[in-house]
């Protein structure tokens, strides 16, 4: 029951409905926004917005291009996040084996602010949010109470395009690498990020730069076990 995502950037049309669908699952309220000249909106992931498809514009060969990028947690396969948080309070990061999903317990409230910043600053791809006010701290969670009974994760099911693919973390891969293959007759520089580190495996056809993303400033840990590659 090893999972993982598969991102297909190419077919995203930043119609935003996984980011609306994640909001409405896990019944979060509406947060501040603001316009910044983009429509991506709210600015940036945060307590109350685990998933956010950001919107980057640039101008390729005398054309503008749009990237899109629906940002999450990666799900890691070493999580640094587990790794930090255990040093302040056991327990208050896990990960299920059985799902790949890692998981935020009812601890993580127990790390002060100053603790929590240290575990964000170790994410890789700088995905923790925490409400200062109420304590609450907030990322994906892989929709595991829907996993476990057998449903898509609600980002998936509801994605209309199949940007958002979910299954078995063999299966994914091997549809990742087939869709790169077809990507790259196309776009040479196609790429798939940090696949042998995350159970989210993202294609994006230019530098990661150009999504607007966080890009990890990381060695690879090593071959993924689960997703068995090269
Ligand atoms: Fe933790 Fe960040 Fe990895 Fe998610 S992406 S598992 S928050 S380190
Ligand atoms: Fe949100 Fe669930 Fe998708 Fe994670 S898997 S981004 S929690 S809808
Ligand atoms: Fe992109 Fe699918 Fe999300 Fe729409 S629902 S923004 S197509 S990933």
């Amino acid at each position: 029951m090893s999972k993982a995502f598969f991102v297909d950037t190419t077919r995203c049309t930043a119609c935003r409905g996984c980011q609306v669908a994640c909001k409405e699952w896990k019944g979060l309220k509406p947060g501040m926004t603001k316009q910044t000249g983009t429509h991506q909106n709210p600015p940036d992931l945060n307590a109350v917005t685990p998933k956010l498809v950001r919107f980057s514009e640039h101008m390729i060969d005398g054309k503008v291009e749009w990237f899109f990028f629906p940002d999450q947690c990666r799900h890691c396969v070493a999580p640094p996040c587990l790794d930090v948080a255990d040093i302040y309070v056991e327990g208050a990061v896990i990960q299920d084996e059985k799902t790949n999903a890692v998981l935020y317990t009812d601890k993580i409230r127990q790390l002060t602010k100053e603790q929590f910043e240290e575990m964000r600053e170790a994410c890789p791809y700088n995905i923790p949010r925490r409400d200062d006010e109420t304590g609450e701290v907030m990322k994906c969670d892989m929709c595991h109470d829907r996993v476990v009974n057998g449903l898509l994760p609600m980002c998936v099911k509801t994605c209309p395009t199949g940007t958002m693919n979910f299954g078995e973390a063999e299966d994914m891969m091997e549809l990742a690498t087939k869709r790169l293959a077809e990507v790259k007759k196309k776009w040479p520089k196609a790429s798939l990020i940090d696949y042998r580190d995350v159970n989210v495996i993202y294609l994006v056809v230019e530098e990661q730069e150009k999504y607007g993303v966080f890009v990890a400033d990381r060695s690879p840990v090593g071959l993924n076990p689960k997703l068995g590659l090269a």
